[in-house]
């Protein structure tokens, strides 16, 4: 039995319809743009999603693929099976070597990993934001970069060096899953707009984070998700994102946005009220610094902090609850809110060492 089906809605997309994680879905944008969602698994337990968007303006026909899979596993060829359903769809064959160019919302490695087998089969304009370049271009110079910094915020997190040797080795394990491509253009090289796809930065859940907007349909990437609230890791880690960035850019693309009735996020649901999600996910960003605040009453490390919002957890999610609870407390430090209860501690030596926090 085939796990691809096709599946087609000429449903106005202001109507909510039924999603499928095992088919193609169709959507069109006010002023005819066709919109292919395709469902790839990232990585075992994540699901994502790639869209091919085809849209004619001035005479240019723009086939366009946004984000890329993560190339891990079966995602790339999830993709190819996607493209063979969209062309039925579609009733013209689109394969990766009739894209025209691929827009990748955000340098994490589900949105951009596909990228090393895409590159070569197509003859597409690849594009990103200038601060996400690098994790295309020097992919493995930034790996070991932040694995450095990794380390100093883990110990400073106040982890056992069993634990954060643990924690590295799973990082630097995604090493393997992609080699450095070549960029073509940045979004703001090309002032922020591309035909009719125009394009915010929205730093926070990564530096060079965008949506991009066609008529009236928004892609998300992972700026705002249907259910999830999009992770969130120290500034002190990657420069340009941190809780601060991405409160601001919520509020940023708010202003911006103009129009939308769709939102379409890298990995969930399609979003029919953006502005009501919006509120949704700065309610529980600020009922969690209350939390924080709540615990901080006595000293805590980030650790300690982490396993009192998310309990125990277990692989990869043990290092995104650090970072998620770390991207709060400094935060909350930055702010003036918090101060640090061991400071001699950190004045007797050159090394980091594990960080208490309390509130003042
Ligand atoms: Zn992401
Ligand atoms: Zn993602």
């Amino acid at each position: 039995m085939p796990i691809w089906r096709l599946w087609v809605s000429q449903t106005p997309i202001t109507e909510k319809i039924k999603m499928d994680k095992q088919s193609v879905n169709y959507f069109q944008t006010s002023i005819g743009g066709k919109i292919y969602q395709i469902p790839v698994q990232c990585f075992p337990g994540l699901d994502g999603w790639v869209y091919l968007v085809l849209v004619e303006d001035e005479n240019e026909n723009y086939r366009v693929l946004i984000d890329s899979g993560s190339g891990f596993g079966c995602a790339n060829q999830d993709l190819e099976k996607g493209l063979q359903v969209a062309s039925q769809l579609y009733g013209e064959e689109i394969s990766l070597a009739s894209l025209t160019h691929v827009l990748i919302t955000h340098g994490h490695i589900d949105h951009f990993g596909g990228m090393s087998y895409i590159r070569p089969r197509t003859p597409a304009r690849v594009g990103i934001h200038e601060l996400d370049v690098r994790n295309l271009t020097n992919y493995e110079e930034r790996l070991t970069i932040i694995s450095q910094r990794l380390d100093e915020f883990l110990i400073e997190a106040g982890l056992s060096p069993d634990r954060r040797k643990s924690v590295i080795d799973l990082y630097m394990s995604t090493k393997s899953l992609h080699r450095s491509i070549k960029v073509d253009f940045t979004y703001d090289s090309i002032g922020m707009q591309l035909g009719p796809f125009k394009i915010l930065h929205v730093p926070g859940h990564c530096a060079g984070q965008v949506v991009i907007q066609l008529h009236d349909v928004l892609f998300s990437g992972d700026h705002v998700l249907e259910k999830t609230t999009p992770h969130q890791s120290p500034e002190h880690l990657t420069l340009y994102t941190g809780l601060g960035h991405y409160l601001e850019s919520l509020e940023h693309m708010m202003r911006w946005v103009n129009g939308v009735k769709l939102t379409l996020g890298g990995h969930e649901g399609p979003m029919y009220d953006l502005g009501g999600r919006v509120s949704e996910i700065r309610t529980m960003h600020r009922q969690r610094l209350k939390r924080v605040v709540e615990l901080l009453s006595q000293p805590h490390t980030i650790e300690e902090i982490s396993f009192q919002l998310f309990g125990e957890v277990h692989g990869y999610n043990v290092l995104l609850a650090l970072e998620e609870a770390g991207a709060h407390v400094e935060y909350l430090y930055q702010r003036g809110v918090l101060e640090i209860h061991n400071l001699e501690d950190l004045e007797r030596g050159s090394q980091p060492v594990a960080i208490y926090y309390h509130c003042l």
